[in-house]
């Protein structure tokens, strides 16, 4: 299936007079075909269609809403090596990472439709009425959730397949019911091409209005400013940069009618070393360490970018083999020049700043936009003086915290940010220390992890991928896994409503084949005989 270099608006595909190329990630050359660039018309088209789509779509009944998204997967399948061959030239990632991001997402929109079956996201709850209560009677009131409406999308870098057109956030919008448009990441625009064509067939085969789905490309910040602003949107998913996500979010908090921004932005992921756990492994721990941190060129939202650990002989022998294993790993390229040229720029500053000490370089490199990966160290005390040290640089560069005592490393803590994760590495000895880290860091972070890295997300149903800003705008959410449908819905109440009036899964007899809350307590789906 050849890449279309259009816009695929409701179903159909549309050429625009403004263009621009997509370029390949190791040899910054352009790449065939040129790209038609959304304008306000596109912009007025999609959204219109999406809202138009709204209303049938979000009263399809599960299974074909389900069935919606199995056959999203089935087509990206049929893509074939298509797919990972574009995504391969227009990001730099290695086929078999993008192999493995197809499957995860596949895996994904399967997932979602497994989830709407099961029917709990419905949050179903009935307070039957109590007539004869005194002083006054109650009503009958049942709860459950509705979708938010139109959402944009906008694609990740990072994630060409798994996080951009037919990636985490668009499974979970279209599960929850809502239409969504995706603003295509200029860096990936042919591989985003593919999956839209897969997307739209998938449209068309289950025979649903065409507005569900759009994708606009563009190379403009007015696109995305323009769809965070339209009228007919009604929820936001982004992932990307700081600056980035800040600036959606004011647009989308001056509207008329603001609007929720899901927006993951940065995290430094910091991974606090334990003393026993030190003394037990810190070689093992060193050279593990760097398999997470150059893991993809460090182009992971979870890659670890700090590291906390006591001054003391251990400390220094987990330095000597982080600093031999990095040597070791010959950069890769990164996914866009501008990605390069700003983890260039963030190295440098450390490199530059007069608290921070050079530990270690990744091997050398002749690629164009490699990135070379890099170890600093810093003194606690001067950490904590110097909060520019543990800015994100998005890449494989980490800073490790030298603390001269608990009291330090408890003070580091505290002067963390909001982290997607962070990560105690521990042995049995470390528990009574690590018993009093566990309060501080919930507070900081989204994922707890006990001698694992932060690299690495399952998408399952306990998965967070989220945490208190600046890691994400909301830190009540997450973006993986199955509870991120929850960003897309809203409870609704019915008081007294007549069974024929009532959505279809409060009514009497739907009630009992789903899960629900039953005057407070919890009642199981009933097998359907
Ligand atoms: P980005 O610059 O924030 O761009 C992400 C998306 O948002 C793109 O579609 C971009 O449009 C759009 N956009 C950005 N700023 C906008 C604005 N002011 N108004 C309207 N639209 C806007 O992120 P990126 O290109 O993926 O990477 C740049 C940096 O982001 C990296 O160096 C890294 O620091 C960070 N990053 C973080 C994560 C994470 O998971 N936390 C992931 C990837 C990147 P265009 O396509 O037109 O640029």
């Amino acid at each position: 299936m050849p890449v279309s270099g259009k816009l695929f608006i409701g179903g159909e595909q549309v050429a625009t007079a403004a263009t621009f190329q997509a370029v390949n990630a190791a040899a910054g050359e352009s790449l065939q075909p040129s790209f038609s660039a959304a304008g306000n018309a596109e912009v007025e088209r999609a959204c219109a269609l999406a809202w138009s789509a709204f209303e049938p779509f979000r009263a399809l009944e599960l299974d074909a809403r389900a069935r919606f998204l199995e056959t999203i997967a089935d087509r990206i399948q049929a893509l074939g090596d298509e797919l990972l061959e574009r995504g391969h030239a227009e990001t730099g990632l290695p086929i078999a990472r993008l192999t493995g991001e197809r499957g995860r997402t596949m895996g994904q929109l399967r997932l979602f439709a497994d989830e709407l079956r099961k029917g709990g996201w419905l949050g179903l709850r009935v307070d039957p009425a109590m007539p004869d209560r005194k002083p006054l009677p109650r009503s009958d009131l049942r709860q459950r959730k509705v979708p938010l409406g139109p959402v944009v999308v906008f694609g990740a870098s990072n994630f060409p397949l798994a996080f951009s057109v037919a990636g985490g956030d668009t499974a979970a919008a279209l599960a929850a019911g809502c239409p969504v448009i995706v603003k295509g990441h200029s860096a990936h625009p042919g591989t985003s091409d593919l999956v839209a064509q897969a997307i739209t067939a998938a449209v068309k085969a289950c025979d649903l209005p065409p507005g569900v789905f759009s994708l606009l490309n563009g190379n403009s910040r007015s696109l995305g400013a323009s769809l965070v602003a339209h009228p007919r949107v009604k929820a936001v998913g982004f992932t990307g940069s700081r600056a980035g996500g800040l600036a959606l979010m004011k647009i989308a908090s001056e509207r008329p009618e603001p609007i929720p921004v899901y927006a993951e932005m940065s995290s430094i992921n910091p991974v606090f070393l334990l003393p026993a756990a030190m003394a037990e492994r810190a070689e093992k721990l060193g050279q593990d360490f760097v398999g997470s941190l150059t893991l993809g060129v460090g182009q992971f939202c979870t890659n670890p970018g700090l590291a906390i650990a006591l001054e003391s002989p251990e400390l220094e022998r987990f330095i000597a083999a982080a600093g031999a294993a990095l040597g070791q790993v010959a950069p890769g390229v990164m996914l866009t020049a501008g990605i390069h040229a700003a983890y260039e720029k963030g190295v440098q500053h450390l490199l530059d700043h007069d608290k921070v000490t050079l530990l270690a370089r990744g091997a050398e490199s002749q690629g164009k936009y490699c990135g070379r990966g890099a170890l600093f160290s810093v003194r606690a005390r001067d950490l904590l003086q110097h909060a520019d040290v543990m800015n994100e640089v998005f890449g494989a560069s980490s800073v490790i915290v030298r603390c001269a005592n608990e009291a330090e490393m408890f003070e580091v803590a505290e002067h963390l940010e909001g982290q997607l994760t962070a990560t105690l590495q521990l042995a049995a000895r470390d528990h009574a220390l690590a018993a009093r880290l566990v309060p501080i860091i919930e507070r900081k972070a989204g994922r707890l992890i006990a001698n694992g890295w932060p690299t690495g997300v399952e998408v399952s149903h306990a998965m967070v991928h989220g945490g208190p800003f600046p890691a994400t705008s909301d830190g009540r959410s997450t973006s993986v896994g199955t509870l991120a449908i929850e960003r897309f819905l809203r409870p609704v109440c019915y008081q007294d409503f007549p069974d024929a009036l009532l959505p279809h899964a409060l009514r009497r007899e739907a009630l009992e084949s789903l899960p629900h809350r039953f005057d407070g307590e919890y009642r199981a789906a009933r097998a359907k005989s």
